[in-house]
């Protein structure tokens, strides 16, 4: 049930919170906020704080450069205290809350550039239909040193690997910190190790309704971000940050549920999933290409999507094999889930679930059959055998990705032309940057040879 402004008006005052925090993303999945004092909350739970949004990534349209933030107050938290938010003197320096918005226009109508109405706008259209979309994810980071000015490095922080346990594994006290302050936060952690690659950790939490995981990512990220810091370390998202270990995917576990049953659970169906379960899978590997783009938007995305890392590269389905696009987990029952996972960390969250639920809802419209799912191991099929199996790939790159975006009717509807436009612009000029820059690469490869 939604708060009422006057019991978080309390509870601020209780906390003696002197910081309240209106948070909202940008099109590129950036967390952005304008803090108010004391002498503002009112104010701001009423929803009547404007900020320029001309200034905001992707936002940008002069004639709508006045926008309000509308809080939702489900997501009302006051911040657990950060080490550094205690001064030596040991005299606290005041709490602060947050609550994230959405980004309205004067009138109060929805702003079409704000990611998390994408997201909501999905989520009426599958409720208008009965279902709800429940969504898990498996967050993957590396932790790397700082120099000693503080800047970034690529020196993990440990040379451990999957599943390691303490001393090897030195992120362990970073891990159950990062944990603790998101149970303090209202996060119901369910696993936490060290992953594949050395530096490289998980932490998984439990799943929630798409618009409740869209908002916990982006929490996630900050808390991880923050704690590394505490520890002098860099927590980075970044997909691919080093070249021959496994890169960091966010594995999505989607589900659909109609009167408080699990809609891909059906005992009689094949594989036990019911006819909505194959019809959602058939929308995401139908529009597979297109959702790449969103759900793995940088450049250094696709050079985690290769063979080799237990990242997926076939656009395929599966009910036993972690080399297909889509692999349904073992459960079944309340866990019957679809598994997507191509996803990385640096998604924009609400958009990337946006995507996700409509592109199964396309499948559901118009009653699509996936190809049959495929038990073996994919990258172990030749050229052939994936062309008999109609196995297609990835889009290779992030300006493919960008182009069957573009091609994508259901997904381009589903961003809506606001969006739409200013992702397909901020990356077409991402790549061209990318590619009009001499790598150290070429020069290693060419310069002395040529
Ligand atoms: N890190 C792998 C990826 O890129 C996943 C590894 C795992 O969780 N089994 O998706
Ligand atoms: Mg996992
Ligand atoms: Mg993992
Ligand atoms: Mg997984």
């Amino acid at each position: 049930a939604e708060p009422s402004p006057e019991s978080i008006l309390s509870q601020l005052q209780e906390a003696d919170v002197k910081f309240l925090r209106l948070q909202f993303t940008d099109i590129l999945g950036n967390t952005k906020n304008v803090e108010v004092p004391k002498s503002q909350f009112q104010k701001a739970l009423n929803g009547d704080v404007t900020f320029d949004g001309s200034a905001v990534e992707g936002f940008t349209r002069v004639e709508e450069s006045d926008m309000l933030l509308s809080p939702d107050l489900r997501t009302f938290l006051i911040y657990p205290l950060f080490s550094r938010d205690q001064p030596a003197d040991g005299h606290e320096r005041g709490r602060v809350a947050r609550l994230i918005c959405n980004v309205t226009l004067p009138d109060g109508s929805p702003f079409g550039g704000d990611p998390r109405y994408v997201l909501q706008r999905q989520i009426d259209r599958a409720r208008e239909l009965g279902f709800e979309m429940f969504v898990g994810t498996e967050p993957e980071f590396f932790l790397f040193e700082r120099t000693e000015n503080g800047g970034g490095t690529t020196i993990t922080h440990d040379k451990a690997g999957y599943f390691d346990l303490a001393p090897i594994d030195k992120g362990e006290r970073i891990r159950r910190e990062i944990a603790n302050k998101l149970v303090d936060m209202g996060f119901e952690i369910e696993a936490s190790h060290h992953e594949v690659a050395p530096g490289q950790h998980e932490i998984d939490f439990r799943y929630a309704p798409a618009l409740e995981t869209a908002d916990r990512i982006a929490t996630f990220k900050f808390v991880v971000k923050r704690v590394a810091m505490e520890y002098g370390l860099l927590a980075s998202f970044l997909p691919k940050p080093i070249a021959d270990v496994h890169g960091s995917g966010m594995h999505c576990h989607l589900s659909l549920f109609k009167n408080g049953h699990n809609a891909f659970d059906d005992p009689a169906g094949e594989h036990g999933l019911s006819a909505t379960a194959h019809h959602f899978i058939a929308g995401l590997l139908d529009h597979a290409e297109g959702l790449t783009a969103i759900t793995n938007p940088l450049v250094n995305s696709y050079k985690r999507l290769v063979p080799g890392y237990e990242a997926p590269v076939n656009i395929a389905w599966s009910t036993s094999n972690r080399s297909a696009l889509i692999r349904i987990p073992a459960k079944r029952g309340h866990s019957t889930r679809a598994e997507l996972r191509s996803p990385d960390p640096s998604c924009n969250p609400y958009l990337a679930l946006a995507a996700m639920l409509a592109a199964g809802l396309d499948g559901l419209g118009q009653k699509l059959e996936p190809a049959p799912a495929i038990q073996r191991n994919i990258f172990k099929m030749t050229v052939r055998e994936k062309r008999h199996h109609r196995v297609k790939e990835l889009p290779g790159d992030l300006r493919e990705a960008v182009n069957e975006l573009q091609k994508d009717e259901v997904l381009a509807a589903a961003l809506g032309e606001h969006v739409l436009d200013h992702y397909v612009e901020a990356k077409t000029a991402e790549w061209r940057e990318y590619n009009q820059t001499i790598h150290a690469w070429e020069l290693d490869k060419y310069l002395d040879l040529i």
